[in-house]
Order: C-alpha cells, then sequence, then structure tokens
C-alpha cells in the first residue's frame, strides 16, 4: 500500500511459483526490507522442475556449484553435475533454513491476475482471492509436459506416462520398456535404464549430437576443502558461469560461422565417429543439421548405453500405438510392457494458463497474439509491476538458470525501489523499448545456430528462436542497471 507520504515499506508482493526462482525472490526481497510477501505454489512442495522430474538417470548439466544459489554454496554436492535428488534436497533445505515455509501458499493456483485500480487483483483455484502491489512471476519454463501427437496412445494395455510424471510404482528391472524422444532428458534415460531394462527401445525421430562429458563424484577431500574455504567452491562457480568455457559457448551459439563454433563440431563429431563401433548403427545416429542447433546434450555413457545388446535404437518412424505396444511404419510390433514419453514441453506457455489481463483490460494473450516476448525477458508494456523471471528472450540454453534470476531479480529489485521511495506508482516497460528490443533481438536471433535448420523448443511458432542471442556480457551489462528512459513510470 502507498503511504500518505508517496513512499511504501510496506509493498505488498505475491510471488507465484515457489521453484527456484521463487525461492530466491522470497530471500532477497526479504532481505531487502519487504516484509509482505506470498507465494503461491500450485503443488505441494517447493522445488519446481525438480519435484516434477524424478526420471531415472536425471542430472543437472550444469555443474553443482554453479547451479546454486550465490549466497547459499553447497559443500555437500556429490559430483561435478548435481542429481536431481540433490538439487530438490538443497531447495528444500535452503526454504526450511530461510523459513520461507510461512510465505508459502501450497496448493493454491492463481488462476487470473488482473491490474485494476492501481494494484494486481488475484483469483485462486480454491475461490479466494488477494491484492498485490508488485507480482513476479516465478513460473518456469519447462512445466507443461508435451504429449505427442501419436494415435493409439490410449489404447495401450502397459504402462505410460510422460518423462516429467515418472511413477516410481511401476518395475523397471527385466521389463519391456519403450522410450520415445532423444532429447537431454531421453538420453539421461536411456543411460539408466540400459543396464536395468530386459529390452529397451529407443525411438528415434531426430538424430542428436552428443557431447562427451564426464561427472566424477567430489573426493571427502575436495568437500573438506569446500567447508573449510567456500570461496573455493565460488572460484568454481564463477569459473563456470563466466569462465572461457561459457563465454566460447556463448560465442559458438550466437555466431554459427565462428572458429568456437568450429571447435565444438569437431569434439561431437569425434564422439560420434570413435563412440560407435557398427557403421549403420552411426550413421542412423548421426544429425543432418549442425552441433548446438537443438540443445547440446552432454553426456558421459549414452553411446555406451545405445550399443548394449538389450538396447535398440529404432529409427523407422511410428505408426501408431496398439495394446500391446508401438507399430512401426514397416509393419513391426514393438511390444512393450511400458512406454515412457521423454516428447518435451510446451515451452511458450510460461505463466499460463493463468489470465493475465493488464492495463485497460489488454489481455496477455493479445500482449502475446504474436509470440511471447517480454523486454530484457523482464517486463512486459502495459503490465505494471509485474516482472518475470526465466521469462521470454532470456538466456537460456546450457548455462545455469540461478545465476540468470539471480541477476534478473537484482535488476527487478531496483525497479521496485522506484515505487518503494515514491518516485512512481507503476513501472512497466515503454512500448517503445519493446518494439526496439524485439527486432534487434529478431535480427539477431537469425545469426545464432538455432536458426541454422533443425526443430527445437527454442524456436517460437515463426521458427524464430526466442532465446537471448547477444553475448553472456551484454546480458550482465543490461541486468547491472535499467535504462528508466525504456520505461513508462506512471503516478
Ligand atoms: P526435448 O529436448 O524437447 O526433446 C523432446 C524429444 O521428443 C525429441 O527427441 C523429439 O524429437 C521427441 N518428440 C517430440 N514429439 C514427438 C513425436 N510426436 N514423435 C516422436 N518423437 C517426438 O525435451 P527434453 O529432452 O525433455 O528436454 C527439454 C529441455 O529440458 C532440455 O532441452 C533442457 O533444457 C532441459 N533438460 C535438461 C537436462 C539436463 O540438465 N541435463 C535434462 C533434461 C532436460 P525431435 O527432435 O524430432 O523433435
Amino acid at each position: 500500500m502507498m503511504g500518505t507520504n508517496g513512499k511504501s515499506d510496506d509493498l505488498r508482493f505475491i510471488v507465484i511459483g515457489a521453484g527456484m526462482a521463487g525461492i530466491l525472490s522470497g530471500i532477497k526481497l526479504r532481505e531487502a526490507g519487504y516484509s509482505d510477501i506470498t507465494i503461491y505454489e500450485k503443488a505441494d512442495r517447493v522445488g519446481g522442475t525438480w519435484r516434477e522430474n524424478t526420471y531415472p538417470g536425471l542430472t543437472c548439466d550444469v555443474s553443482s556449484h554453479s547451479y546454486t544459489y550465490t549466497f547459499e554454496p553447497n559443500p555437500e554436492w556429490s559430483h561435478r553435475y548435481p542429481p536431481g535428488d540433490e538439487i530438490q534436497s538443497y531447495f528444500e533445505g535452503v526454504t526450511s533454513k530461510y523459513d520461507l515455509d510461512e510465505m508459502i501458499v501450497f496448493n493454491e493456483e492463481i488462476v487470473r491476475c488482473e491490474h485494476a485500480d492501481g494494484r494486481w487483483q488475484i483469483e485462486l483455484s480454491s475461490g479466494g482471492r488477494d491484492e498485490a502491489d508488485i507480482v513476479i512471476a516465478a513460473t518456469g519454463v519447462l512445466h507443461h509436459p508435451n504429449y505427442p501427437d501419436i494415435a493409439g496412445l490410449d489404447e495401450f494395455e502397459g504402462e505410460l506416462f510422460h518423462s516429467a510424471r515418472w511413477d516410481h510404482n511401476i518395475p523397471l528391472d527385466g521389463r519391456r520398456i519403450g522410450l520415445i524422444g532423444n532429447g537431454s532428458t531421453g538420453v539421461q534415460i536411456v543411460s539408466a535404464l540400459a543396464s536395468r531394462a530386459g529390452e529397451l527401445y529407443q525411438f528415434q525421430r531426430t538424430a542428436q549430437w552428443i557431447m562427451p562429458s564426464q561427472n566424477p563424484a567430489f573426493t571427502e577431500e575436495e568437500k573438506a576443502r569446500f567447508r573449510k574455504d567456500p570461496a573455493s567452491m565460488r572460484e568454481m562457480k564463477e569459473e563456470f558461469d563466466t569462465g572461457d568455457g561459457v563465454a566460447r559457448f556463448t560465442n559458438a551459439i550466437i555466431d554459427a560461422d565462428s572458429d568456437e563454433m568450429k571447435e565444438i563440431e569437431a569434439v561431437v563429431l569425434q564422439n560420434l565417429e570413435e563412440g560407435i563401433a557398427d557403421p549403420d548403427l552411426r550413421e542412423r545416429l548421426r544429425p543432418t543439421y549442425r552441433a548446438a542447433c537443438k540443445r547440446m546434450i552432454f553426456s558421459p555413457d549414452y553411446y555406451e548405453a545405445i550399443q548394449s545388446p538389450n538396447v535398440e535404437l529404432v529409427t523407422t518412424e511410428i505408426d501408431r500405438v496398439e495394446a500391446k505396444g508401438v507399430r512401426l511404419e514397416d509393419g513391426r510390433l514393438i511390444e512393450l510392457d511400458l512406454l515412457v514419453l521423454a516428447t518435451g514441453f510446451k515451452a511458450d506457455r510460461f505463466m499460463r494458463p493463468m489470465d493475465l489481463i493488464g492495463r485497460n483490460g489488454l489481455k496477455l494473450e493479445q500482449a502475446w497474439s504474436k509470440r511471447p516476448h517480454a523486454y530484457l525477458s523482464i517486463s512486459i508494456p502495459d503490465f505494471p509491476n509485474f516482472f518475470m523471471l526465466n521469462g521470454p528472450n532470456g538466456p537460456v540454453g546450457n548455462f545455469s538458470l540461478i545465476d540468470i534470476a539471480e541477476r534478473q531479480l537484482a535488476y527487478i529489485e531496483q525497479l521496485i525501489a522506484l515505487v518503494r521511495s515514491g518516485r512512481c506508482r507503476e513501472v512497466s516497460a515503454s512500448s517503445d523499448a519493446m518494439v526496439r528490443f524485439d527486432a534487434e533481438r529478431i535480427e539477431a536471433a537469425k545469426k545464432t545456430i538455432w536458426a541454422s535448420g533443425c526443430n527445437s523448443w527454442y524456436l517460437d511458432a515463426e521458427g524464430v528462436p526466442a532465446s537471448w542471442p547477444f553475448t553472456q556480457k551484454r546480458f550482465h551489462d543490461e541486468m547491472s542497471e535499467p535504462h528508466l528512459e525504456d520505461y513508462d513510470l506512471i503516478g
């Protein structure tokens, strides 16, 4: 609420989602002195994507000490790349350490959010209502499973689920398992199940480049050093976030003709040539598009797993799913006990299906009729005091989304400070800034590797890469301080 002196120290905040970015928001906003904060979480636990994804083999391909809040280093990570359940425990531990449970309302989904009378009016799935001066959408990107449009899926008599809805009651050992998809998820599942399934069939529609990687465990000596000297963890984090490797990878992505990209291409090609013994299998695993066009897959053991005698890579197209299994275009029926859909997510949803209505009745569906977009990934014109973390057009890829969210939140806090100090009541990106940013972004996106001729969730409905197409440095510079001339400051 705005005080009579035009200043406000008791702004009311609503944060949508208690995943990585929602937890971060709760901690940082409270640290900044705000006390009236509610985080609404549709599920019964924190953790977001790490709560939803529990599939065998789940590992983050961002290094452990980088996939960590800067203010909460974790000397206990078991491996260089963290397993999913450790990440979930980390978020639960941070939530409890910072007493966030008291500000989180679980099992409550925000279904409508409308800006009226200078505040955000919130409707909840339970029928309840709430109000806020500031809304932070921390809803994540990949949370709506994509169910493939394959005929007969509902006729299958075995067990069937999406990779993000893993049913741990279903036995795996010795069984006939089918897996549709070979993105980061499908590849990790194959690696984990090759030694357990009786027969494992991976249905591949498009081949993937695989970057070799190693995932050694941290030794007890290393962990003891991390405990004693937290700076050593920060160094590892810095090295991953801003070090040469990431900078080179970013340069490669945004300039498909760069030397860095040629290096990446050479490594994945060598991995394929040397990693797969059978020439026929090698050809079926050879992509016909350039490396990193789809999100780069890192794996220490996928090629080994796919060559196991009980594992078959199926590249003949799927005709339909039947009661007993998957029927291929050539008439072959692959009988299965379990069929897993590792078919990805609808990446353009963001805070939807929530109805979001900004100034003068402007609906998000109208604002985003062409494509989801946000100025610097943070703010949408005419949606005042509504800010997104990991929103559209931000840096996604093989980077730490925690690092990105922390930088975005620090930037958003500077905008909120304008409201807190009474400089304005409402702040949102101006239409001019949005148009200019979008035009520049789309032009730059054409040069990226994502636009080099493949299909992926990086592309919007018109085939334009949606992610941040500039350097990492530019993102860091932009996030250091808002250019206020790019914002409508009202009231
Ligand atoms: P994805 O990369 O979107 O891959 C989906 C897979 O399903 C693709 O192989 C796709 O084939 C296939 N597919 C979709 N519809 C199909 C259909 N109708 N018929 C046959 N195949 C179909 O999804 P994901 O593997 O779940 O990964 C999504 C993202 O989550 C990743 O890119 C990454 O950002 C994140 N992730 C990260 C990690 C990690 O850190 N290691 C692990 C898992 C996920 P096409 O290629 O032919 O479209």
